[in-house]
């Protein structure tokens, strides 16, 4: 199992227990937007308290939001690593499945994106721009094709890595 790799400051976490863990992210924003906000970036607008998409009132004020902040800085809040012989050999439809459920999420929530996808010969890694984003990948992953789901959690930087072999 990848345990090995898993890097300093992350643990083990059960599924269930991960929403009480989150405690901040600093990529959240601090205080008080102002509303309406559009993000000048990929159009989200900031309005009755949430992120959301649509059009973008008149007179709106120009803020980025924290997902495009996150890609700006290359710094992704969740890691799903998809890996072993059943993914390799059903890669492609796998795939599929993974942009299908990002696609779903975003369309209802702008700040759930997939921020990169690492193809590499043993392994794909992708990175999300929120860490119940790769939660929510892995699992339905996990669901279609049952495997091994493990999670990682890092408290300190509200760090998700999720790892799905099969
Ligand atoms: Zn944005």
């Amino acid at each position: 199992m990848g345990t090995k790799s898993i890097p300093v400051g992350f643990h083990p976490v059960r599924r269930d227990h991960l929403w009480q863990e989150q405690i901040h992210d600093s990529y959240k924003t601090k205080g008080k937007l102002a509303e309406p906000t559009v993000c000048p970036q990929c159009g989200a607008i900031f309005h009755e308290g949430r992120w959301q998409w649509g059009k973008a009132p008149a007179g709106a004020h120009p803020g980025i939001c924290p997902a495009c902040h996150r890609i700006h800085d290359h710094f992704p809040a969740g890691f799903l690593t998809l890996e072993g012989p059943f993914f390799q050999t059903n890669r492609d439809e796998i795939m599929r499945l993974v942009h299908n459920e990002e696609q779903r999420e975003r369309a209802e929530h702008p700040l759930k994106r997939i921020m990169d996808i690492e193809d590499s010969d043993s392994e794909v890694l992708v990175t999300t721009t929120d860490i119940h984003l790769a939660r929510r990948i892995g699992e339905a992953v996990h669901h279609a094709y049952q495997g091994e789901l493990e999670f990682h959690y890092n408290p300190d930087e509200n760090l998700l890595r999720v790892h799905w072999t099969h």
